[in-house]
């Protein structure tokens, strides 16, 4: 079995998030982790013999959580000063915005004497200030293949706000509520998977100089974040009102959220509360109507859907890829979606550069199954009309960005 194109690095044979996807593929040599959340990390677990890499905090979570070997774990980390060579392959690592020891992997593969560049973004929200990343700056100037990118939010319907207004809305909404005494005790409940909404935990913390309560089991994942503060922060002590709960503790939340009212009494009567104030954090909270919505039911509390996302909205996809211009993007979230995404590119990529490498290939003595890959992917780019949104974004972007090029 091949390696799926959206776990590949064309030219090697390097596997990015794909243990159980490519555990037996033949053509994988050596195995990388873009963060340690289970979509990514599923096939490691205690009896994975591989060495793999991985940023030096995503590895110790790893480590604990699944039992992984820590011999087995080589570290590429953001602040290395050079890149690590793997294979012959330079690679390094960024930082990705999405959830503690998460970075996109950026590799140089040397084909031909000519180096080939591609990046991984893994799951990840970009932010104007990554286009002050020296090495992404780097694989913007000099041309980047193929961006594999996080496409969970690719529909122009995911236009939430920036993580700064989420969690401005967050603090705001539990100030006011402290203020007003005269409703008595209230228990603020923030969920949560295994690590991400950290920002949110810390802000929390800071503005009311209160611990956050957390079952022994998550304190210690969470010490292992390498964020000093936020392991401060933390208390296996159930007297204080801020409580981290795990996903689902107030509701589901696919395919649009359901409140469990019942686990919300449970929590309010346990702990003492007069009310429960709970906060879901995530980019499936936004409605495409309110920015912020409640549900609420009388004597139990409020839950606060927050569109807090850790992963890029529309418009921040569209940036990033207007940003970098790559020949071509993958997706690598809702894969079976490709053509259609791909369409909100047009006028994004770098399509004449993939055009004359194209022409290029008739000379070039190519396989002819090669050349019509590639003309497929030129196909697909040229297609017009579809993408004018995109268009639109990347001029902008381009205004506003002339001092970074
Ligand atoms: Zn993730």
């Amino acid at each position: 079995m091949p390696i799926p194109r959206h776990k590949s690095v064309p030219g090697t044979g390097f596997v990015v998030d794909g243990f159980r996807a490519c555990a037996s593929c033949k053509e994988a040599t050596t195995f990388f982790l873009t963060h340690a959340h289970g979509d990514h990390y599923d096939g490691l677990s205690e009896r994975w013999d591989r060495p793999f890499y991985c940023s030096t905090i995503t590895g110790q979570l790893v480590v604990r959580k699944l039992g992984v070997k820590h011999e087995l774990l080589r570290h590429i980390d953001p602040d290395d000063e050079d890149p690590v060579t793997v294979d012959g392959v330079r690679v390094r690592a960024i930082c990705a915005n999405h959830c503690p020891g998460a970075v996109q992997f950026l590799f140089e593969v040397v084909e031909s004497g000519e180096t080939r560049r591609y990046i991984h973004s893994g799951d990840m929200r970009w932010n104007k200030s990554m286009m002050e990343n020296e090495a992404l700056r780097c694989f913007r100037k000099e041309k980047t293949r193929i961006l594999f990118l996080d496409t969970t939010y690719c529909n122009p319907k995911h236009k939430f706000p920036d993580q700064t207004a989420s969690i401005d809305y967050v603090v705001k909404t539990i100030e006011d509520r402290e203020r007003d005494t005269s409703r008595g005790r209230a228990l603020y409940v923030f969920t949560s998977y295994n690590i991400g909404k950290e920002r949110i935990f810390l802000a929390v913390h800071r503005a009311t100089g209160k611990k956050l309560y957390a079952p022994p089991d998550k304190v210690a994942h969470l010490s292992l974040c390498g964020i000093d503060e936020l392991t401060g922060a933390l208390t296996e002590d159930p007297r204080t009102n801020l409580h981290l709960a795990k996903w689902g503790a107030v509701g589901e939340t696919w395919p649009y959220f359901q409140p469990n009212w019942s686990n919300v009494e449970e929590l309010r009567a346990r702990h003492g509360a007069e009310e429960v104030i709970a906060f879901v954090c995530t980019g499936w909270a936004y409605d495409g109507k309110a920015e912020f919505s409640t549900r609420s039911r009388a004597g139990l509390g409020t839950i606060h859907l927050v569109p807090y996302s850790e992963h890029s909205s529309f418009t921040e996809l569209l940036e990033y890829v207007a940003y970098i211009k790559p020949e071509e993007v993958v997706p690598t979230v809702n894969v079976k979606d490709t053509q259609k995404m791909l369409k909100h590119f047009t006028g994004l990529t770098d399509e004449s550069s993939a055009k004359r490498r194209f022409l290029a290939q008739f000379s070039g003595g190519k396989l002819a199954s090669e050349r019509k890959k590639q003309k497929k992917g030129v196909e697909v780019g040229a297609k017009g009309g579809e993408g004018l949104e995109g268009a639109k974004v990347a001029s902008e972007l381009l205004e506003g960005q002339q001092e970074l090029m």
